[in-house]
């Protein structure tokens, strides 16, 4: 697992994924750490468990 760092899409605050970066692409739903809002996660990766890219995103959009 890798953890990552970003920003939620709703209220701005930093916030840290945790990352299976054995899969190579993946989607999920995480509720924001801080105002528990459903963000969707976007995550792809490439070998060495090298993480390529991370979107997030508000879930009605
Ligand atoms: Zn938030």
């Amino acid at each position: 697992m890798e953890e990552h760092n970003t920003h939620c899409p709703y209220c701005g605050e930093p916030i840290s994924l945790l990352i299976d970066c054995s899969i190579p692409e993946q989607h999920y739903v995480e509720d924001c750490q801080v105002c528990c809002s459903p963000i969707l996660v976007g995550v792809t990766a490439g070998a060495d468990c090298q993480i390529e890219s991370v979107s997030v995103r508000q879930e009605n959009e």
